[in-house]
């Protein structure tokens, strides 16, 4: 009973202080500038970022959606990491990918501190951005029994790019 207390006070505190990254407070946040897991360097610099096309500004600057099922990771099931299209930070590993029927990748973990939650612009719904370049990525949804982690971060193929472990 204690521990049911505790865990709705947590989640009392998550609603209150909406901006929180995955496993990690953005105060203490910290991304490596040459990632750890693939060697590609992050890009804290706004000049650096990658250019992005139309329709890849659409869904991370303007924070659009990508249609379902159309996006190329959605049935990808190699081993690596996904990182941000327009930084380059590491976001997801693949371990953490699980198929979720919904049309969009959907993983139960994040790379720690890489992705921050914000309440949606609907008042209902948590976002969830690129912690370094605040890209959109999506949207985080707890509570729907997936997965053991019972999170399921439904993200955009579009904010993301794949970069297939090496051999
Ligand atoms: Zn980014």
């Amino acid at each position: 009973m204690k521990l049911r207390i505790l865990r709705l006070g947590l989640s009392a505190f998550t609603v209150l202080f909406a901006m929180v990254a995955c496993g990690q407070n953005e105060d203490t946040l910290k991304v490596d500038k040459v990632s750890t897991f693939t060697n590609i360097e992050v890009m804290t610099d706004s000049n650096n970022w990658n250019e992005l096309t139309p329709e890849e500004a659409r869904v991370i600057v303007n924070k659009g959606t990508e249609m379902s099922w159309v996006g190329e990771y959605v049935d990808n099931h190699e081993d690596g990491t996904y990182i941000c299209r327009r930084c380059n930070a590491p976001l997801f590993n693949s371990d953490a990918k699980f198929d979720s029927r919904s049309g969009w990748p959907a993983f139960d973990d994040c790379v720690e501190g890489a992705v921050t939650e914000v309440l949606d612009a609907d008042g209902y719904r948590t976002e969830i951005v690129c912690s370094n370049c605040k890209g959109h990525l999506g949207h985080v949804f707890k509570g729907e029994h997936f997965t053991d982690k019972n999170t399921r971060h439904c993200v955009n193929s579009i904010s993301m790019k794949f970069i297939a472990e090496e051999e």
